[in-house]
């Protein structure tokens, strides 16, 4: 079914349930999808109104018609119903409504399922579909007939997954213990089987002045505690990370863990005694600069607005060398992403630990300022460094001419495929930067994150890449960052 729903995706059928739109997923849908307890076996009393979708099941088993796999015109506006099992006896269902195909459905599904905080990814499939008699004569759709759903979301389940850039919202800042509008709450963490995330004390670029700099500095730390703050117990436990062994422990016990990183050099001003007092809040990394340069670095993409020119440093500025030389003391991660190419190259051969571009995506693929080219590729593997290439729809494809995002969860691993084939399956990891930009049909909030492994191992990358890719390259480099310290 997953394949089915990829194809769904690839073919842009997601279209207008999805995107970088910033959709809101809907909890007050017309079709009103509702809590329908699975019938004990041989229970003949489940009927009336929620039990409108638990009658005339359509079995996937014997005597059926072949499966059909493109989902997409034939279920539209059919009233079909369709159920997501939930894995502890209970089935989510809802009707395809108005305008909507099955793959919509299922899409609403998941996301109104990811408030129930004891599933898994192993749940995530579509299970059955039923047909009202007014669309008599639909071919069944068979959930899973080969295994592979199944044989892919162990693997994904046995896999630590690690998202090394998300962003929150700030100030007002949802609370990620209950489900929320954000792409990345705990529940959906959970749900798509995501055990861990780099969530991003991020500072805006401003004016290089005194006062710019102080605020800066106290909206980074504020975030950062906020971040640390979200650590809890219930529904789901939860624990803040400053090290790959707490990590690796506390995923190991069935706990999220949350990981804390600051973008933005700015938010140092020119005070280097705040890289450690941000390591010492949690973070792990800091991205030298954001969009707009800085007094460490020139960026990527000038802040024209903000009166940059092309060049104001002609790379890293000598506090931005300095800056590094003090976050391989303190033991941050050096995270270019966003900085311009010359800095980028500087900090490869300054930095005396592997560098990590946390959320980008390679340039022969897009032409585009955040991306990184073969050259830059190349200066990563050689330092031992890492791409994890991000879900960003502009980063990862040209968007169409009305300007909205062309990009799919297939792009994505576009990219991924391209990183491997270029510096090696060591050199490559995976982030979303959700909540920052990030989200792709296929891939869009973190109750999907299945969907990622699932597409890679489709593309013939084995249980040891997938590790590899999702948390085993970081582990690596933080570890050599945290060996560095002193
Ligand atoms: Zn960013």
């Amino acid at each position: 079914m997953l394949s089915a729903i990829r194809k769904l995706v690839d073919q842009g059928g997601l279209k207008g349930a999805s995107g970088n739109s910033g959709t809101s997923h809907s909890e007050s849908s017309p079709d009103h999808p509702h809590l329908v307890p699975r019938p004990a076996r041989g229970d003949p009393g489940h009927s009336g109104t929620e039990a409108l979708c638990e009658r005339d099941p359509v079995s996937a088993g014997a005597g059926a018609a072949p499966p059909r796999t493109d989902l997409s015109s034939d279920y539209r506006d059919s009233g079909a119903c369709a159920g997501v099992n939930l894995g502890c006896g209970r089935t989510l269902s809802g009707k395809v409504g108005s305008g909507a195909t099955v793959a919509d459905l299922h899409h609403r599904l998941r996301h109104r399922a990811a408030a129930h905080p004891r599933l898994t990814s192993e749940a995530w499939q579509l299970t059955k579909a039923h047909r009202p008699a007014s669309v008599q004569g639909m071919n069944v759709i068979q959930a899973d007939p080969t295994g592979e759903t199944e044989r892919h979301a162990a693997i994904h389940a046995a896999t630590l997954t690690l998202d090394t850039h998300v962003d929150i919202p700030w100030p007002d800042t949802p609370d990620p213990a209950g489900a929320t509008t954000r792409r990345v709450d705990f529940p959906k963490m959970q749900a798509g089987g995501l055990k861990s995330v780099v969530f991003i004390a991020f500072v805006p670029q401003g004016p290089l002045t005194a006062e710019g700099h102080a605020k800066a500095g106290v909206r980074a730390e504020a975030m950062l505690r906020a971040i640390a703050a979200t650590e809890g117990d219930a529904p789901l436990r939860r624990r803040v990370c400053t090290t790959p062994d707490q990590l690796e422990s506390c995923t190991a016990a069935g706990d999220l863990a949350i990981l804390l990183g600051v973008e933005n050099g700015y938010a140092m001003g020119e005070d280097l005694g705040r890289l450690a007092l941000w390591r010492r809040l949690g973070a792990i990394y800091l991205t030298v600069t954001h969009d707009g340069h800085n007094a460490l670095s020139d960026a990527a993409r000038p802040r024209r607005d903000l009166g940059d020119s092309e060049i104001l440093h002609g790379g890293l500025s000598a506090l931005g060398r300095a800056a590094i030389q003090e976050m391989n003391r303190v033991g941050l991660i050096v995270d270019v992403s966003h900085v311009a190419r010359s800095a980028m190259l500087q900090a490869a051969e300054l930095s005396r630990t592997p560098i990590v571009a946390t959320h980008a995506c390679c340039r022969s693929l897009r032409d585009h300022p955040r991306n990184l080219d073969d050259a830059q590729l190349d200066a990563l593997r050689d330092v031992g460094g890492l791409i994890q290439i991000t879900a960003v729809g502009g980063f990862l494809r040209a968007p169409h001419p009305n300007g909205t995002s062309a990009a799919t969860l297939a792009d994505y691993v576009d990219h991924v495929d391209y990183a491997v084939r270029r510096i090696g399956i060591d050199h490559v990891g995976l982030s979303s930067d959700f909540d920052g930009g990030g989200g792709v049909p296929g891939w869009e909030d973190a109750s999907m994150t299945g969907a990622v492994s699932a597409e890679l191992l489709r593309r013939g990358y084995g249980p040891r890449e997938l590790a590899l890719l999702w948390s085993g390259n970081f582990l690596r480099v933080w570890r050599a960052a945290l060996r560095a310290a002193r």
